[in-house]
């Protein structure tokens, strides 16, 4: 399976990074590695100084496809969860500064923790999916699935011209604003509604 992420979906998050606009989706991939088997603990990672997190919709792919028309698009996604999209935010700048490749800063191992899945017959509206992350029982990000630049369908089709999709696959849609650090002790819990689908203690 890969993982494939969204950057730059969101307006306000593209701006507190001084970032341009997208005219198309822009992604990146983590590998397999980058997975943190759900409950085990998370530990800060000994070559960043800033570890930032990105709480994000997550979207799980049922069947393969390639040159996926956007009208099917949904039809390929099995459930929808919430992930932490963790960047080394000094190793990303350094690699933008230079012109590198990110996966220094974004595809280590653990960097792509994920929480429970909710399947996708049961949102109403999958372009109205209201989420949340908290650290130490403090609300740090707020998201709608409205508010993303690319919708899934968009994403989907975009990324299947490129990549083919298969059974199992892992699509990270983008992060909304209020990123930020994190260090050793906090807990992050992310919320999809007020259902409580992810919780990470920071080791
Ligand atoms: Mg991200």
């Amino acid at each position: 399976m890969k993982i494939i992420c969204i950057g730059r979906n969101y307006k306000a998050h593209v701006e507190e990074l001084h970032n341009r606009l997208p005219e198309n989706p822009i992604f990146f991939m983590k590998p397999e590695t980058s997975l943190l088997p759900r409950h085990h603990p998370f530990y800060f990672p000994e070559f960043t100084k800033e570890l930032h997190y990105e709480c994000e919709l997550v979207l799980k792919i049922c069947r393969l496809g390639k040159h996926i028309d956007e009208r099917f698009a949904l039809g390929y996604v099995e459930s929808i969860g919430i992930g932490i999209d963790f960047t080394a935010r000094d190793l990303q700048r350094k690699c933008k500064e230079e012109g590198l490749p990110w996966e220094i800063a974004k595809a280590w191992d653990f960097s792509a923790p994920l929480g429970a899945f909710i399947r996708k017959e049961e949102f109403e509206d999958l372009k109205n999916i209201s989420f949340s992350l908290q650290k130490n029982g403090e609300t740090i990000q707020q998201g709608n699935s409205r508010d993303m630049i690319f919708s899934f369908s968009q994403i989907i089709t975009y990324v299947s011209k490129f990549i083919t999709l298969k059974q199992g696959d892992i699509i990270f849609t983008g992060t909304p604003e209020g990123v930020g650090p994190v260090k050793s002790g906090d807990l992050l819990e992310g919320y999809i509604f007020d259902q409580k689908c992810l919780k990470l203690k920071i080791m």
